[in-house]
This record gives structure tokens, sequence and C-alpha cells, in this order.
């Protein structure tokens, strides 16, 4: 049973009162959560939902297995990771086998952002300079690095002009819109290879790229083929690093690999992982040569207090066991694919649906007003997530047109679940929103 129902506007109100406006929260008028059991959410009201949105939570709510391994953790010890214990030399071990053998030495962090930032510092280290290059639309986090690399105007409408000087970027490579749809996408790579070369000429060669493997935020856009290898080779001419952010990709929730660089066929330099990792315990993670490792104990400092710490290193063990004992990327990928399938299936009843996106568990259908213009349904999307909150599905949109649903569940997302989800939105999309 759900706890007594709180008052959710005065919940509401106390916690604007006590945040910042830059603090935001999913729908104008949330749910109050109070629990949550696998792909499911309970509100205060006792009401369940199903979270078509949470990759943070990769194993599901509240899993028993993940809950026991915390509790003996904790009851036996937590301290500074500074200290010698098996738990850390464990999960970093499992971690490194995950990855291309070259990738072997882990830095343990506490979030997303925190791995971006050490990632593009590692890079800056590695050569000796700060300038860097980012795909635009991208989000990689809030520190300073990390933003400074994001240039998503959904979440910073003046992102490319408030750069800092050392920050470059090159278009979004969305074979959907810009400027280089369909068949020429491949033309982004040779726009974002020419630019590198333009910034070696220049005197400032780039000392790392960064690009998450699919792009995730711009709504699980597989990038075009050959993106990575062409941009890696440039990057790396000038002796810079190539960076994959798998924070939100990678983990096995594409189903088919366990990390979006095995979607474009290339290793990269450095990995940063987070969310799926942790299950909604903040974990993360920076992987990457020994060499570059080593170099950056010329460039910078290294220490996280909590970053591996015995519970946060039992969490990383037991979601890797999770994931392997459950074969949640199995699921990941016969489910997503039934998804995917399906929403495909919707898209030819309504013509709104302009394409569905993504692989695996990480799926993006996209709304458009237009097939031909592909004029961005932006309000309409809006409107249909709120509906589809009304109907017991939380859902949210993505991209900077706030236009495609980022459809990341929990990797144990059952088939009856994708059965409710396309239910769901037919109905939002029949009856209108
Ligand atoms: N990189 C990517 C691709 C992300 O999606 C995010 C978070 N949305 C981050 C980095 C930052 O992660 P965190 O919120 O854990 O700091």
């Amino acid at each position: 049973p759900a706890e007594k129902s709180a008052d959710a506007a005065s919940l509401l109100s106390r916690r604007d009162a006590v945040f910042a406006d830059v603090q935001e929260h999913y729908f104008a008028d949330p749910p109050v959560f109070v629990r949550g059991w696998r792909e499911h959410l309970v509100d205060a009201d006792g009401r369940v939902y199903l979270d078509t949105l949470n990759n943070v939570t990769s194993v599901g709510h509240a899993h028993p297995r993940l809950v026991a391994a915390v509790a003996r953790q904790w009851s036996l010890l937590n301290t500074n990771s500074r200290f010698h214990y098996p738990a850390v030399v464990e999960f970093s071990e499992r971690l490194a086998a995950l990855l291309p053998e070259s990738l072997d030495t882990v830095f343990l962090v506490n979030s997303g952002s925190e791995a971006v930032d050490l990632a593009l510092r590692l890079a800056q280290a590695w050569t000796g300079r700060p300038d860097l290059l980012a795909v635009q639309e991208a989000y990689h986090g809030w520190t300073y690095l990390s933003d400074a690399v994001s240039t998503s105007v959904a979440d910073n409408p003046a992102a490319l002009e408030t750069r800092p000087p050392f920050i470059h970027t090159v278009p979004a490579p969305n074979p959907f819109r810009g400027a280089h749809r369909g068949n020429k996408a491949r033309r982004y790579a040779d726009e974002a290879v020419a630019e590198v070369h333009r910034l070696a000429e220049e005197g400032t060669p780039v000392a790392g790229f960064i690009a998450e493997a699919l792009f995730g935020n711009g709504g699980g856009i597989a990038l075009p083929d050959g993106y990575l290898a062409a941009v890696y080779d440039a990057v790396r001419a000038y002796g810079g690093l190539a960076i994959a952010d798998e924070v939100q990709v990678g983990y096995g929730r594409l189903g088919e690999w366990f990390w979006g660089f095995e979607q474009q066929g290339v290793v990269p330099d450095v990995v940063t992982v987070a969310k799926s990792m942790g299950s909604g315990h903040p974990l993360g993670a920076v992987v990457t040569t020994r060499a570059v490792a080593e170099r950056y104990r010329t460039g910078g400092y290294f220490f996280s207090s909590a970053g591996g710490s015995p519970v946060s290193s039992v969490v990383g063990t037991t979601v890797l066991d999770i994931l392997r004992d459950e074969d949640l990327q199995g699921n990941a990928r016969d489910t997503g694919a039934y998804l995917k399938m399906r929403l495909q299936e919707l898209a030819e009843r309504h013509p709104l649906i302009g394409a569905v996106h993504g692989f695996g568990l990480y799926l993006g259908p996209e709304f458009v007003r237009d097939r031909e213009t592909w004029e961005p349904a932006t309000a309409e999307t809006a409107a249909i997530c709120d509906r589809l909150r009304d109907l017991g599905v939380v859902a949210q949109p993505t991209g900077d047109h706030q236009n495609i649903l980022k459809i990341k569940p929990p990797m144990c997302f059952s088939r009856d679940s994708a059965d409710a989800l396309v239910a769901a939105l037919d109905r939002v999309l029949t009856t209108g929103w």
C-alpha cells in the first residue's frame, strides 16, 4: 500500500521555496512518487505509473538483490575511497573487463558530469593543450568542463554563444535534420574532419573530441556510419584523444551492443560511464589506457572521497551480476526490437510520428508536423507527455526541439509494458491531446 496521500501542491510549493528555478522537475504538475518496483512507479495516492524514462534505474526499481547487497555492505564498512578494501578492486576489474583490452585503467567517481570532466582533463593533460571539440546539441554534464562541451539549446538557449574560447563545436550529425539529410549524412564527418584540420592549422589543435557514441540527447539517433571512425582518426593525427560518452547509451541498453561505440565499430581512448552502472546510486567511471592515465599525473590531481567507496563498488558489482543473471541486455535487445516494431506500426497510422530512432531500450519516436519539412511538433509533444501522464505513463521529450520521446526505461521492461505504452500512445494520438 502507498503511503498516506501527501498534499502534492503544498509539497511542490515547499520544493519551489527551497530550490532554485533552474532545478527543474518532470511535468508542470508532477505526481508525488513514493516508491518504485521494476519499471513501475507508485504515487502518494497509490496510483501506478509505467516508467518509460528512467535510464538511471537500469536493473529496475527496488531490485531486492541490490537492496540486500547495499544493506549488507553498509552494515560492514563504508569509507573514504583512499583505504584499501576488496570491493573497489573487484568492481574495477569487472568494469575494465567489459571494455577492449587497451582500456585497462579505471577512475571511479560519483556522476556522469564528473566522469566527463575528468575525461576532458585527461585529454588536456595528455596533449598539454586546452582545445576541445564536441558536437552541437549534446549534453555532457553540469560541471565547468562538462558544461562547456554541452550545447543543447533545450538546456541553455545561449549555449553556442557562451562557450569558453577553447571549446569548438561541429554540427550535430543528424541524418534527419540539419544540412546533410539521408544519404548525404556522411558529409557531417567530412565537415568535422575539415574542422579538426582547420583548428590545427590555426595553431589550436584539439586535445580531445567528445561525443555520445549514439546521439542520446539528440533522441537516440544513430550517428552516420563511419562518423566516429573518421573524426577519431583526424583527432588522433594531431595527438588528441577520442572520448566516447557512454553515460546514457552504454551498459547494454542498446541490446545488440554493450557499448555505443561498438555500433560505430571504433575503440575510443577514453570512455565515460555513469547512470546505468549504479542503477540510481551515484556512481561514475572513466576508463582509459594506462599511458593516458599516467600522463595525468603531470596535468592535474585526482581524488574522490566517495567515488568507488565500498558501498558504491558493491552496487557496481551487483548491478553487473544482475545484468548478467537476468540477461537484461538480451531483454533490451528483444523487448526493444518488439517495442520499436510496434511503434513503427503506430507511425503507419499516425503521421505525427515521423520516425522511430534508436536501438534496444533506447528508443526515440520523433513527432513532426510534416514529414517533408520535418517541422518539429514541439507543443504537441509536450501535450502528449501530459496526456500520457494522465493515462499512467511517465514519458518526456528530448532533443533541441523537444519533439522526441526519450524511451529509455529500466532494462527489465516487459512485453506487457511495451504493449501498454503503445496502447496509451495510440489512444492519445487517436483521441487527441
Ligand atoms: N553525459 C551524458 C550523455 C548525459 O546524458 C548525462 C546526464 N544526462 C551526463 C553526461 C551527466 O551525468 P550526471 O547527471 O550523472 O552528472
